[in-house]
């Protein structure tokens, strides 16, 4: 039996919750969609079979009044291999961690099992969270559902893949740069990443500790808004956590967004390819078509943007990937003393990129260079900032592409890292803000391939976001429903299914 993936995770939770359904049997389905589909697209590092059905055995012999006090009760739910979760190996995409088992939980993954979640694998990643391809990853890439020969994006990329291909209804990704964002655009699913500092970072491998957010990704706006519900909130071992819970339920679609004023971001729909153009100027229509009023807003800092990310986040990382010495975690390769002991080790252990961006930030934080680099990326960061503030006082959300193109092919991009740097253009914004934001798909293209916009708000703004997401999913060609990327013969490489 294989799931009903397009069943959306509220029907999947009332079911078990009613006891119409035994999460065995919802587990099982997922592990079956599992075994059935990664051969092809490898979306998984580690899948926790028997884990996975001892937990749904114990929820189903938990007394009815209990299970329906749960509100993910049953869910399988696929978490980011950068995300750490006891009893499970974590290896973050590299060799360095290879063997690390973490004695504890992340609090995003711990807040979806206490409400009922399921987990069933862990996915396949960028090295560190470094990239947007997965090709990255110290394990090989993960490929993209709609058409096997192209890139499911990254980082999150396999959380994106297990999302589309059905083996679980909800993941968990991270996102530092884009990378919830930017795989959910490539594979045709939801991906939030919500405001700074709303969902802990507890237990996620740092990469770029002022940029990562944890974010999940999902078929419907709907199926987001759900878990998101459970993520936000405070954490005591976050100490950037804000103090930000959902409170009561978060809205259906709306049929009218009138008084609502949206900021096109008009610079960044011209630099996108002619599909990304063509979604981005339907959503504009289907936005007005609910009654809200679309006006340009810009950006003028945002060419700055990239340039300021990839200062940043490779100058953070290298100071939080100063940890992996082969003393405490995972690799360790032998040396005469123990300063060729972590030569040794961190020479094996980390990938081509990760060393890139570990040499990138090092030369930026040096004496002598700190102010040419660092300091004039805080300085581009603080004007971008300043860009955001002057459009939310026109606006209430900005609507954008996600990515200029939808996904590439396997290696197109690998041997020039510029290249596939620009994959982030229009998400970095977001992270070097703070500020929350939403890609949706919008429809198949003639190529076979999803596009998707992107939609921001302003700080806490998330509840605003999924509401006009959710009106918009309305109107997309298609609507809610999505078709199935595996469910026509596209995944042999030679294009995806056509609506
Ligand atoms: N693609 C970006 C990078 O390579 C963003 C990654 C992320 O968001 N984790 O850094």
């Amino acid at each position: 039996m294989s799931m009903r993936e397009a069943e959306s995770a509220a029907v999947v939770v009332s079911s078990v919750q009613r006891g119409d359904r035994t999460a065995v049997s919802v587990v099982s389905a997922a592990l079956a969609r599992i075994e059935e589909t990664e051969l092809r697209l490898h979306a998984y590092l580690h899948v926790r079979r028997e884990a996975a059905l001892a937990e749904a055995a114990r929820l189903d012999h938990e007394a009815p009044s209990a299970r329906a006090q749960k509100p993910l009760a049953g869910l399988p739910v696929a978490v980011k291999d950068n995300l750490v979760l006891a009893g499970a190996p974590t290896t973050a995409g590299s060799k360095i961690l290879e063997g690390y088992h973490p004695p504890y939980t992340a609090t995003a993954v711990a807040r979806l099992q206490a409400a009922g979640a399921i987990v069933v694998g862990k996915t396949n990643l960028d090295e560190f969270a470094m990239g947007s391809s997965t090709e990255h990853s110290a394990y090989g890439p993960t490929k993209n559902p709609w058409d096997v020969a192209r890139v499911p994006g990254g980082s999150s990329g396999g959380s994106a893949a297990a999302v589309a291909a059905g083996t679980a209804v909800v993941a968990l990704g991270s996102d530092t740069g884009g990378s919830v964002r930017q795989p959910a655009a490539f594979c045709g699913v939801v991906g939030l990443k919500p405001t700074y500092g709303r969902v802990s970072r507890y237990g996620l491998v740092a990469f770029a500790s002022s940029l990562d957010q944890v974010g999940p990704l999902a078929r419907t706006v709907s199926d987001v808004a759900l878990v998101f519900q459970v993520l936000a909130g405070r954490d005591p071992h976050d100490a950037t956590s804000v103090d930000s819970p959902v409170v009561g339920r978060l809205a259906t679609a709306p049929s009218r967004l009138a008084g609502m004023r949206v900021g096109l971001v008009a610079e960044q729909a011209d630099q996108a390819g002619p599909e990304t153009r063509q979604a981005v100027a339907e959503a504009r229509l289907a936005l007005m078509d609910l009654g809200a009023d679309v006006v340009d807003v810009a950006l003028p800092h945002g060419r700055y943007g990239i340039p300021a990310y990839y200062l940043v986040a490779p100058a953070e990382a290298s100071s939080n990937l100063a940890r992996y010495d082969g003393v405490r975690y995972g690799l360790r390769v032998a040396g005469r003393d123990v300063a060729e002991l972590y030569l040794n080790t961190r020479g094996a252990g980390f990938g081509t990129e990760v060393k890139r961006r570990i040499l990138l930030g090092t030369f930026a934080l040096a004496e002598g260079y700190y102010d040419a680099y660092y300091l004039k990326a805080m300085q581009a960061r603080e004007l971008l900032a300043q860009d955001y503030r002057q459009a939310f006082q026109a606006v209430d959300v900005i609507l954008s592409p996600t990515v200029p193109d939808p996904a590439f092919r396997l290696g197109e991009k690998l041997a020039d890292p510029w290249s596939m740097y620009q994959s982030d253009i229009m998400t970095v914004g977001a992270n070097l803000t703070g500020l929350p934001a939403l890609s949706l798909p919008w429809r198949v293209a003639a190529s076979g391939l999803p596009t998707a916009v992107q939609l921001t708000a302003p700080w806490l703004g998330e509840e605003r976001l999924l509401l006009v997401a959710a009106a918009l999913e309305a109107l997309r060609p298609g609507g809610e429903a999505w078709p199935d990327p595996l469910a026509s013969p596209g995944t042999s490489g030679q294009g995806g299914a056509r609506p």
